[in-house]
């Protein structure tokens, strides 16, 4: 076998993308943050005052959005683009962050991303991380990573990444915000987030970035024989 498909699924803000973006550079595989794509959406809708509980002007909506991937050559980091705009700072704002899942909860809106993200998946190779990403968009994936940290340690992650932007963040909007998040993303009707029956838990409260990279490889390592 030369490539596979790895899904990466978990709670918000368990380092999900840390390991997706480490597993692919090791890889030479390419990495997707299928979270951007929802944001990008969420923003679209924003910005064009959306009201997304009219399934017409979602469909409509949705039609105006193009969504792309592009490589970022000063950092190789691969970056969201909206509408040939590059968007990857501005999605991760906090305001974006507290509408993104009730916009993710829609079906029509999950019907778009999945069939862009099954189609960036065609010829395996890929890291894609998520919500859904080993129970729905990838089923038959090779290997399914289920991550998993503590509250605190979650909190505290995501609070130091959103203070480098902007110091007027609090600790508790951010803990405010991932529970939310984690509520709404495993109460919805459409692609709950859960743990797919085949996928390895990772649990890494405790555990430093290069240790949870080793485990992750030696996963791939026994896959791949
Ligand atoms: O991964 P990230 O935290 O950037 O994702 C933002 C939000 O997008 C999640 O809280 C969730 O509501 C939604 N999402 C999703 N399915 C995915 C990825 C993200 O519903 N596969």
């Amino acid at each position: 076998m030369d490539k596979i498909i790895i899904t990466i699924d978990g709670w918000s803000s368990c380092g999900k993308s840390t390991l997706a973006k480490q597993l692919a550079r090791e890889l030479h595989y390419v990495y997707i943050d299928s979270g951007a794509m929802y944001r990008a959406i969420t923003l679209h809708f924003l910005r064009n005052h959306v009201d997304w509980t009219n399934p017409e002007a979602v469909e409509h909506a949705l039609g105006e959005i193009r969504l792309e991937f592009m490589t970022n050559h000063k950092n190789g980091q691969t970056e969201m683009w909206l509408n040939g705009e590059n968007v990857e700072y501005v999605i991760r704002d906090l305001v974006i962050a507290e509408k993104v899942s009730e916009v993710a909860a829609i079906r029509a809106v999950r019907e778009f991303a999945v069939s862009r993200q099954q189609e960036m998946g065609r010829k395996k190779g890929i890291v894609m991380d998520g919500r859904d990403i080993g129970t729905v968009v990838f089923p038959h994936a090779e290997l399914k990573i289920f991550m998993t940290a503590d509250e605190d340690v979650r909190v505290q992650r995501r609070f130091r990444e959103l203070y480098e932007k902007n110091p007027n963040v609090t600790l508790e909007e951010v803990k405010h915000n991932l529970s939310m998040r984690d509520y709404i993303d495993s109460h919805r009707e459409v692609s709950p987030l859960r743990k797919a029956e085949d996928a390895i838990v990772l649990d890494n409260s405790h555990v430093t970035m290069k240790e949870q990279l080793d485990i992750a490889k030696k996963w791939v390592k026994e896959i791949l024989g």
